[in-house]
């Protein structure tokens, strides 16, 4: 028979949700995939009920029901300042992976470069190559993930068609700064670049962090696609619901792929998940608060245990160093493989996140109950012997 995608060496299944599966297998506790094992806010659940019923249960409007829409560009406006209408600026994808695909077609030609920081979220560099893009790739420099200004204009001279920037910023656990940010889109604009972003983390940032959305800078918004979820933020990472807000120009575009990918996002879902988008404040500031929290039980124990990793300022990663307990010639993927196994807790190796040559990072994630990071904590304690 003939042969099939030659795109389709370039890349493999994700290791992230691979793990999971392994994970499960194992019946291993699973800080690889980054999702809660708590429950949602019960007013979408309680919503959720009550739309099994009344529905809506048909095609929604392809671009997202006009009242989610409508509740989005609402609380784009209270958190980022900026005004956008709901019809033009908006189309609502199934998670935010379908918004970056869509926009990557959008934006792009066969043969285009696409930055993205390292490390990057893998789905990133498998979404650049669906379109025939090269990925090229900045460091964020270890221990502050920081990036060197030279070399990030080095990147944009080399005539990128877009760049994609993750703030918060999995697996670091970066949250860009405005300087940083500020030095991003004066090169955006110098060298005429889209910047494509990923904010699903918005509302998981600590120590008083305030995520600033790269669109609200000065110049911008022109050349600014947005790109966010509902999964994080309520909890609800099952349910798909994700969205890009751009200026009309590049919108017309996206939804011209998001008709023919997707269709439309699920509509009674959509109806649910309304009550979230039209939280008061006080859902924010208690959800961030709870990821404090989350995050000094796992760190604190980490510390205990004296696994080193680092701190995140946003998001729910750590990424940690298990150059000790690494058996020699022993590949990061084999020893999260062996962890799931033996230790009875899910990691994912840092080779998926990481376009360097490094092979002594795992990323674990604490977005789980208090007695869930407990317990992983007490089995990360048997590490060394139980890997050694
Ligand atoms: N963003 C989450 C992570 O990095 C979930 C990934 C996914 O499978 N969509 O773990």
């Amino acid at each position: 028979m003939k042969p099939m995608n030659k795109k389709c060496e370039q890349f493999t299944d994700s290791v992230i949700r691979r793990m999971t599966r392994i994970a499960i297998a194992n019946n291993a506790i699973n800080l690889a995939q980054g999702f809660p094992d708590f429950d949602p806010p019960k007013a979408l659940t309680d919503r959720l009920i009550e739309v099994a019923v009344s529905g809506p249960h048909q095609y929604p409007i392809t671009m997202g029901a006009p009242n989610f829409r409508r509740a989005v560009a609402a609380k784009f406006k209270h958190f980022s300042g900026l005004d956008i209408d709901p019809e033009t600026n908006i189309v609502i994808t199934i998670g935010s992976t379908e918004a970056m695909v869509d926009t990557l077609f959008a934006l792009t030609n066969p043969g285009d470069k696409v930055a993205m920081f390292s490390p990057y979220f893998e789905n990133y560099s498998a979404q650049t190559l669906f379109a025939d893009c090269e990925p090229v790739f900045i460091p964020l420099i270890p221990p502050t993930f920081r990036f060197d200004a030279n070399v990030l204009e080095d990147t944009f001279k080399k005539g990128i068609k877009a760049i994609i920037i993750c703030n918060p910023s999995n697996p670091s656990g970066r949250v860009f700064t405005y300087e940083e940010l500020k030095l991003i889109a004066e090169l955006c604009i110098k060298y005429d670049v889209y910047a494509i972003t990923d904010e699903v983390y918005e509302h998981i940032v600590y120590d008083g962090r305030r995520h600033i959305s790269l669109a609200t800078l000065p110049g911008m918004w022109e050349r600014t696609v947005t790109c966010n979820s509902l999964s994080k933020t309520y909890s609800i990472t099952g349910w798909r619901l994700g969205y890009a807000i751009a200026p009309k120009a590049i919108m017309d575009k996206i939804k011209q792929f998001h008709d023919f990918n997707a269709v439309g996002a699920a509509s009674p879902l959509m109806e649910a998940a309304l009550v979230g988008l039209e939280m008061p404040d006080s859902y924010y500031e208690e959800f961030t608060a709870h990821y404090a929290h989350m995050k000094e039980i796992f760190t604190g124990g980490m510390k205990e245990l004296g696994i080193p990793f680092t701190d995140p300022e946003g998001t729910y990663f750590v990424l940690a160093d298990i150059g000790p307990y690494l058996k020699k010639g022993q590949t990061d993927v084999e020893f999260c493989e062996e962890m799931t196994r033996k230790v009875g807790v899910a990691a994912v190796p840092g080779s998926s996140f990481f376009r360097e040559d490094i092979n002594n990072i795992v990323r674990l994630h604490f977005a789980k109950k208090d007695e869930t990071l407990y317990a992983a904590l007490d089995r990360l304690a048997d590490l060394k012997t139980k890997m050694g």
